[in-house]
């Protein structure tokens, strides 16, 4: 009889997800979040290559960068982006939305996860 065997110790990985895009990269441990093309910024938001500020390299050459990205030039830190987690979370807040009513909509209108994800991509 053949035991299964997927612990692994080493081969235990680490995601990175950009706060941003939502891109997902996962690096084993030995793999920085640099090597991964991440950064993080002095608030811990990651960002993804493709999210960077676009004034990276004025940050670095100006010292303003010590692997950190500083809060000043962080898309999510001086609201460049807004998160959709946090544009929900506000909408709620100021009563546009009920979290509870819009759910019930959408068990209403739709059967399963891939019938909205259906929905959702048409636009
Ligand atoms: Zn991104
Ligand atoms: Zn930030």
């Amino acid at each position: 009889m053949k035991i299964k065997r997927n612990f692994v110790t080493n081969s235990s990985t680490t995601a990175y997800v950009c706060i941003v895009c939502g891109e997902t990269v996962g690096a084993y441990d030995s793999q920085s979040m640099e090597d991964c093309g991440f950064m993080q910024c002095e608030n811990g938001h990651e960002l993804c290559g493709s999210c960077l500020p676009d004034n990276i390299d004025v940050m670095k050459n100006e010292g303003d960068y010590e692997g950190k990205i500083l809060e000043k030039y962080c898309t999510i830190c001086t609201l460049k982006t807004i998160t959709d987690k946090d544009l929900l979370s506000f909408l709620q807040k100021e009563g546009v939305i009920e979290r509870q009513n819009e759910e019930n909509i959408i068990r209403e209108q739709f059967k399963n996860y891939e019938d909205i994800q259906k929905c959702l991509k048409r636009n």
